[in-house]
Protein backbone atom coordinates (compact mmCIF):
# COMPACT_ATOMS: atom_id res chain seq x y z
CA UNK A 1 0.00 0.00 0.00
CA UNK A 2 1.08 3.51 -0.48
CA UNK A 3 1.30 6.32 2.47
CA UNK A 4 -1.94 7.68 2.04
CA UNK A 5 -3.57 4.12 2.25
CA UNK A 6 -1.76 3.47 4.86
CA UNK A 7 -2.80 6.45 7.07
CA UNK A 8 -6.49 5.23 5.73
CA UNK A 9 -6.40 2.24 6.98
CA UNK A 10 -4.71 3.27 10.48
CA UNK A 11 -7.91 5.98 10.63
CA UNK A 12 -10.37 3.06 9.93
CA UNK A 13 -11.53 4.46 6.70
CA UNK A 14 -13.08 3.18 3.65
CA UNK A 15 -11.45 4.98 0.62
CA UNK A 16 -11.87 4.87 -3.07
CA UNK A 17 -9.05 5.67 -5.40
CA UNK A 18 -10.06 6.07 -9.05
CA UNK A 19 -7.99 4.10 -10.57
CA UNK A 20 -9.38 4.77 -14.83
CA UNK A 21 -12.62 6.97 -15.42
CA UNK A 22 -12.84 6.48 -19.44
CA UNK A 23 -14.13 4.15 -21.49
CA UNK A 24 -13.59 1.82 -24.05
CA UNK A 25 -12.67 4.47 -26.19
CA UNK A 26 -8.80 5.06 -26.50
CA UNK A 27 -8.00 8.13 -24.00
CA UNK A 28 -4.56 9.12 -22.81
CA UNK A 29 -6.39 10.73 -20.09
CA UNK A 30 -8.14 8.67 -18.79
CA UNK A 31 -8.06 4.85 -18.83
CA UNK A 32 -11.43 2.66 -18.74
CA UNK A 33 -12.97 2.71 -15.47
CA UNK A 34 -12.00 1.29 -12.56
CA UNK A 35 -11.71 1.66 -8.71
CA UNK A 36 -10.21 0.55 -6.21
CA UNK A 37 -11.57 0.49 -2.43
CA UNK A 38 -9.37 0.33 0.36
CA UNK A 39 -10.94 -0.80 3.95
CA UNK A 40 -8.83 -2.24 7.10
CA UNK A 41 -10.55 -5.35 6.22
CA UNK A 42 -9.21 -5.85 2.48
CA UNK A 43 -9.07 -4.04 -0.28
CA UNK A 44 -11.57 -4.79 -3.79
CA UNK A 45 -10.97 -3.78 -7.50
CA UNK A 46 -13.93 -3.16 -9.22
CA UNK A 47 -13.11 -3.76 -12.50
CA UNK A 48 -9.92 -4.42 -14.64
CA UNK A 49 -10.40 -3.08 -18.00
CA UNK A 50 -7.10 -2.26 -20.14
CA UNK A 51 -4.06 -1.16 -18.28
CA UNK A 52 -5.54 -1.01 -14.91
CA UNK A 53 -2.61 -3.68 -13.57
CA UNK A 54 -0.17 -0.95 -14.66
CA UNK A 55 -2.00 1.76 -13.01
CA UNK A 56 -2.00 -0.19 -9.48
CA UNK A 57 1.40 -0.37 -10.11
CA UNK A 58 1.78 4.01 -10.85
CA UNK A 59 -0.30 4.25 -7.61
CA UNK A 60 2.47 2.10 -5.66
CA UNK A 61 -0.03 -0.86 -5.25
CA UNK A 62 1.03 -4.17 -5.94
CA UNK A 63 -0.98 -7.18 -6.94
CA UNK A 64 -0.70 -8.65 -3.56
CA UNK A 65 -2.65 -5.63 -2.07
CA UNK A 66 -6.06 -7.07 -3.98
CA UNK A 67 -7.93 -9.52 -1.63
CA UNK A 68 -11.12 -9.11 -4.50
CA UNK A 69 -11.54 -8.49 -8.35
CA UNK A 70 -15.36 -7.28 -8.92
CA UNK A 71 -16.75 -7.43 -12.19
CA UNK A 72 -19.86 -5.47 -12.80
CA UNK A 73 -20.37 -6.47 -16.16
CA UNK A 74 -17.96 -8.28 -18.82
CA UNK A 75 -17.19 -5.53 -21.35
CA UNK A 76 -13.49 -5.54 -22.37
CA UNK A 77 -13.17 -1.96 -21.10
CA UNK A 78 -14.08 -4.24 -17.63
CA UNK A 79 -12.27 -6.97 -18.01
CA UNK A 80 -9.91 -7.18 -20.48
CA UNK A 81 -6.88 -6.56 -17.85
CA UNK A 82 -8.22 -9.83 -15.67
CA UNK A 83 -5.79 -12.19 -17.76
CA UNK A 84 -2.70 -9.89 -17.29
CA UNK A 85 -3.81 -9.69 -13.70
CA UNK A 86 -3.42 -13.40 -13.25
CA UNK A 87 -0.89 -13.98 -15.27
CA UNK A 88 1.14 -12.09 -13.19
CA UNK A 89 -0.18 -13.65 -10.07
CA UNK A 90 1.99 -16.76 -11.60
CA UNK A 91 5.06 -16.03 -12.96
CA UNK A 92 5.48 -12.73 -11.00
CA UNK A 93 7.89 -12.26 -8.24
CA UNK A 94 6.94 -13.46 -5.99
CA UNK A 95 4.13 -15.58 -7.30
CA UNK A 96 0.78 -14.95 -5.52
CA UNK A 97 0.28 -16.93 -2.43
CA UNK A 98 -2.79 -14.65 -0.87
CA UNK A 99 -6.06 -15.67 -1.31
CA UNK A 100 -8.24 -14.17 -4.43
CA UNK A 101 -11.77 -14.14 -4.74
CA UNK A 102 -13.20 -12.77 -8.46
CA UNK A 103 -16.91 -11.58 -7.88
CA UNK A 104 -19.49 -11.18 -10.69
CA UNK A 105 -22.43 -10.99 -12.13
CA UNK A 106 -24.61 -14.06 -14.01
CA UNK A 107 -22.39 -16.63 -15.99
CA UNK A 108 -19.08 -15.26 -14.01
CA UNK A 109 -17.95 -18.70 -13.90
CA UNK A 110 -18.61 -19.67 -17.54
CA UNK A 111 -16.63 -16.45 -18.49
CA UNK A 112 -13.63 -17.54 -16.49
CA UNK A 113 -13.72 -20.90 -17.99
CA UNK A 114 -13.56 -19.65 -21.73
CA UNK A 115 -10.36 -17.16 -20.60
CA UNK A 116 -8.87 -20.20 -19.17
CA UNK A 117 -9.55 -21.71 -22.50
CA UNK A 118 -7.62 -18.91 -24.23
CA UNK A 119 -5.20 -18.14 -22.01
CA UNK A 120 -4.66 -21.67 -19.63
CA UNK A 121 -1.29 -20.16 -18.19
CA UNK A 122 -3.75 -18.32 -15.85
CA UNK A 123 -5.39 -20.66 -13.88
CA UNK A 124 -4.19 -20.41 -10.63
CA UNK A 125 -0.74 -22.25 -9.37
CA UNK A 126 0.20 -21.21 -6.44
CA UNK A 127 -3.06 -19.51 -4.38
CA UNK A 128 -6.73 -20.36 -3.90
CA UNK A 129 -8.97 -18.68 -6.05
CA UNK A 130 -12.60 -18.16 -5.30
CA UNK A 131 -15.50 -17.28 -7.81
CA UNK A 132 -18.64 -16.17 -6.80
CA UNK A 133 -21.60 -15.24 -9.34
CA UNK A 134 -23.82 -12.72 -7.64
CA UNK A 135 -27.15 -11.23 -9.16
CA UNK A 136 -29.09 -10.24 -6.60
CA UNK A 137 -27.02 -10.97 -3.93
CA UNK A 138 -25.60 -10.31 -0.32
CA UNK A 139 -22.11 -11.65 0.89
CA UNK A 140 -20.37 -10.66 4.25
CA UNK A 141 -17.04 -10.29 3.10
CA UNK A 142 -15.12 -9.35 6.36
CA UNK A 143 -16.50 -8.76 9.79
CA UNK A 144 -18.38 -5.37 9.27
CA UNK A 145 -18.14 -5.16 5.49
CA UNK A 146 -21.06 -6.49 3.34
CA UNK A 147 -21.38 -7.13 -0.48
CA UNK A 148 -24.43 -6.70 -2.23
CA UNK A 149 -25.62 -6.74 -5.72
CA UNK A 150 -28.32 -6.23 -7.83
CA UNK A 151 -29.01 -6.55 -11.50
CA UNK A 152 -28.60 -3.26 -13.66
CA UNK A 153 -29.86 -2.50 -17.74
CA UNK A 154 -26.52 -2.84 -19.53
CA UNK A 155 -25.65 -6.36 -20.31
CA UNK A 156 -27.54 -9.48 -18.91
CA UNK A 157 -24.91 -9.76 -16.66
CA UNK A 158 -24.97 -6.25 -15.03
CA UNK A 159 -24.85 -5.27 -11.65
CA UNK A 160 -24.55 -2.75 -9.51
CA UNK A 161 -22.68 -3.34 -6.20
CA UNK A 162 -23.02 -2.05 -2.58
CA UNK A 163 -19.90 -2.18 -0.30
CA UNK A 164 -21.67 -1.86 3.57
CA UNK A 165 -18.62 -1.29 6.10
CA UNK A 166 -18.25 2.02 8.43
CA UNK A 167 -20.43 3.69 5.32
CA UNK A 168 -21.97 2.89 2.23
CA UNK A 169 -21.04 3.12 -0.72
CA UNK A 170 -22.54 2.24 -4.23
CA UNK A 171 -20.62 1.84 -7.75
CA UNK A 172 -23.58 1.26 -10.42
CA UNK A 173 -21.09 -0.34 -13.06
CA UNK A 174 -22.74 0.94 -17.02
CA UNK A 175 -26.50 0.96 -16.83
CA UNK A 176 -29.32 2.97 -18.26
CA UNK A 177 -31.79 4.08 -15.31
CA UNK A 178 -33.27 1.66 -13.28
CA UNK A 179 -35.75 1.56 -10.71
CA UNK A 180 -33.68 -1.17 -8.85
CA UNK A 181 -30.74 1.32 -9.14
CA UNK A 182 -32.66 4.48 -7.21
CA UNK A 183 -33.91 1.74 -4.14
CA UNK A 184 -30.50 0.73 -4.40
CA UNK A 185 -28.29 3.74 -3.68
CA UNK A 186 -31.25 5.41 -1.73
CA UNK A 187 -28.88 7.10 1.72
CA UNK A 188 -25.80 5.67 0.46
CA UNK A 189 -22.81 7.88 1.77
CA UNK A 190 -21.21 7.76 -1.87
CA UNK A 191 -22.38 6.99 -5.50
CA UNK A 192 -20.23 6.53 -7.78
CA UNK A 193 -22.32 6.15 -11.19
CA UNK A 194 -21.28 5.71 -14.82
CA UNK A 195 -22.08 8.92 -16.55
CA UNK A 196 -21.32 8.06 -20.51
CA UNK A 197 -22.60 11.66 -21.37
CA UNK A 198 -23.30 15.12 -20.42
CA UNK A 199 -26.06 15.57 -23.04
CA UNK A 200 -26.24 12.32 -25.57
CA UNK A 201 -28.71 9.51 -24.37
CA UNK A 202 -27.02 6.23 -25.30
CA UNK A 203 -29.26 2.89 -24.87
CA UNK A 204 -27.61 1.16 -21.58
CA UNK A 205 -26.06 4.26 -20.16
CA UNK A 206 -26.53 7.34 -18.58
CA UNK A 207 -26.30 11.21 -19.15
CA UNK A 208 -26.29 13.74 -16.80
CA UNK A 209 -30.25 14.45 -16.28
CA UNK A 210 -31.02 10.85 -16.26
CA UNK A 211 -28.33 10.40 -13.53
CA UNK A 212 -30.03 14.09 -11.55
CA UNK A 213 -33.25 12.53 -11.96
CA UNK A 214 -31.90 9.42 -10.01
CA UNK A 215 -29.79 11.22 -7.56
CA UNK A 216 -33.05 13.17 -6.72
CA UNK A 217 -34.73 9.81 -5.80
CA UNK A 218 -31.97 8.45 -4.16
CA UNK A 219 -30.67 10.96 -2.08
CA UNK A 220 -26.81 9.66 -1.57
CA UNK A 221 -24.99 12.31 0.09
CA UNK A 222 -22.28 12.60 -2.44
CA UNK A 223 -22.07 11.58 -6.34
CA UNK A 224 -18.82 10.50 -8.30
CA UNK A 225 -19.32 10.60 -11.67
CA UNK A 226 -17.31 8.23 -13.78
CA UNK A 227 -16.97 6.18 -16.99
CA UNK A 228 -16.84 9.56 -19.27
CA UNK A 229 -16.69 9.67 -23.05
CA UNK A 230 -14.43 12.31 -24.58
CA UNK A 231 -18.07 14.23 -24.90
CA UNK A 232 -17.14 15.22 -21.34
CA UNK A 233 -13.43 17.03 -21.97
CA UNK A 234 -15.55 19.86 -24.03
CA UNK A 235 -18.70 19.83 -21.39
CA UNK A 236 -18.67 23.60 -20.35
CA UNK A 237 -21.60 23.31 -17.58
CA UNK A 238 -20.99 23.11 -13.83
CA UNK A 239 -21.63 20.49 -11.24
CA UNK A 240 -22.74 21.48 -8.25
CA UNK A 241 -22.94 19.31 -4.99
CA UNK A 242 -23.60 16.63 -4.30
CA UNK A 243 -21.80 16.22 -7.96
CA UNK A 244 -18.27 15.59 -8.53
CA UNK A 245 -16.78 14.73 -12.09
CA UNK A 246 -13.79 11.95 -11.42
CA UNK A 247 -10.57 12.15 -12.75
CA UNK A 248 -8.01 9.40 -12.93
CA UNK A 249 -6.13 9.52 -9.65
CA UNK A 250 -8.89 10.83 -7.55
CA UNK A 251 -8.77 9.83 -4.40
CA UNK A 252 -12.03 9.79 -1.64
CA UNK A 253 -11.51 8.85 2.09
CA UNK A 254 -15.03 8.46 3.85
ZN1 LIG B 1 -17.98 0.43 -20.10
ZN1 LIG C 1 -20.30 -1.87 -20.82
Amino acid sequence: MDGNSATAIQNGFMKVRFLGTGTGVPSLHRLSSSCLLSMPEGSVLIDVGPSVVRRLLEFGFTLEDIDIILLTHFHPDHTADLATFLFACNYGEPRRTRDLVLLGGQGLELFFRRLCLAYPSIRPKSYSLTIRGMIRDVWSLWDGVTVETVPMRHRQESIAVKFKGKKTIVFTGDTDYSGDLVSFATGADLLVSECSFPDLKAKGHLNLAVLEKIVERAKPKQVILSHLYPEWETFRGVLHAPFLLAEDGLEISL
